[in-house]
């Protein structure tokens, strides 16, 4: 099975959350997705995100979800810092 790669589908999914792609690229992105559960908790981490921005603030959001949005695109290890 080509996957793909995570740290493309997770640029991707910011395109996907903006509504940018074309149906295709959606389904691809989809089924990346269910074999693949760090870009799934990705993508719903993000989709949530997506929600508190248009919500809340469109043009900035605070730098702690910038940062977790960082880790999650680059498929970054958590940092072991939030105890
Ligand atoms: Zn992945």
């Amino acid at each position: 099975m080509d996957h793909g790669d995570c740290s493309e589908t997770l640029h991707e999914l910011y395109h996907f959350l903006d509504g940018e792609l074309t149906d295709e690229k959606r389904v691809l992105i989809t089924e990346h997705l269910e074999g693949c559960p760090p870009c799934f908790e990705a993508f719903d981490f993000e989709a949530e995100i997506k929600q508190y921005v248009a919500q809340k603030c469109r043009d900035r959001m605070p730098d702690d979800l910038r940062a977790r949005i960082a880790q999650a695109i680059g498929h970054a290890e958590p940092d072991a810092s939030s105890t």
